[in-house]
């Protein structure tokens, strides 16, 4: 579903993806775990189309995705397949980005609205259903700005799941939340995974959030996979001493 295939990605001097292979196939929960900065975020941001590679291929579903080698250099991708492969994937990011001019239901509606299509009704209809899954139906009527992190956090994961992705990215989603509304969105997204047909890949620093949504970690250190294995392996017995390393100074 998601291949990245050498790819390379810099920042002026800086590189912070170097010749980076791995694939994520439908239906997977791939988790990136790693110290900070080694560029974990940076390949959700490429994948949302934020950023651009500096070298190599990414393939979302069998189509170049991004910017890939040709004549001259890099050449965009083909538009409409680009757009197609883009409109598979919604993402979480840590901090919410809600519309903090718009209630919470238009929050949810907007997006389908003007970019599939649908009716008003129809948006709302399926914007009633995802509240009751999050646990907010009672808050539709509500601006952002009078609701906990937490519960932002569930209006911006219901947000995603409107625009009915196949592929979900999870950045750091509950990181900026306080403490004790943590465990109640990992709990949701635990559910969201375990029920739906989704595909995620999720990057995160709580390693029994990172135990509980996947069936595959990839351990990442400076712009490479040092190891990638199932939660089990990876946690219970890690391979790499880096891997070794890094669970002991995190957990
Ligand atoms: P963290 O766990 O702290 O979120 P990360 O593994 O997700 O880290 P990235 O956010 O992908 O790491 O960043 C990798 C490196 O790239 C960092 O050194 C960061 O400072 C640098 N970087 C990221 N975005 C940019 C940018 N737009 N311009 C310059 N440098 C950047």
């Amino acid at each position: 579903m998601i291949r990245f295939d050498q790819v390379v990605k810099r920042f002026g001097d800086l590189t912070v993806l170097d010749h980076l292979d791995f694939h994520v196939r439908a239906k997977e929960r791939v988790t990136l775990i790693g110290p900070s900065g080694s560029g974990k975020t940076t390949i959700l941001r490429l994948l949302m189309t934020l950023e651009r590679v500096t070298g190599g291929l990414i393939e979302v579903d069998g189509r170049p995705f991004s910017h890939m080698p040709g004549r001259g250099g890099l050449v965009p991708a083909n538009e409409k397949h680009l757009r197609v492969a883009r409109r598979k994937i919604g993402m979480v990011f840590q901090q919410f980005n809600l519309f903090p001019n718009m209630d919470v239901m238009r929050n949810i509606t907007e997006a389908p609205v003007r970019s599939l299509g649908r009716s008003r009704e129809e948006a709302e209809t399926r914007g009633a259903e995802l509240l009751e899954m999050v646990g907010l139906a009672d808050k539709a009527h509500e601006h952002p700005a009078r609701l906990s992190g937490g519960q932002q956090q569930r209006v911006a994961i219901a947000r995603a799941l409107a625009m009915e992705p196949e592929i979900l990215l999870l950045d750091e989603v509950t990181s900026a939340l306080d403490p004790e509304l943590v465990a109640g969105v990992q709990c949701l997204l635990r559910d969201i995974a375990q029920e739906s047909q989704l595909t995620i890949l999720c990057v995160t620093h709580e390693m029994h959030f990172a135990r509980d949504i996947s069936d595959r970690v990839l351990m990442f250190d400076r712009g490479r996979i040092v190891e990638d294995g199932p939660p089990e392996q990876i946690f219970g017995e890690p391979r790499e001493q880096r891997t070794r390393d890094f669970l002991q100074a995190v957990i």
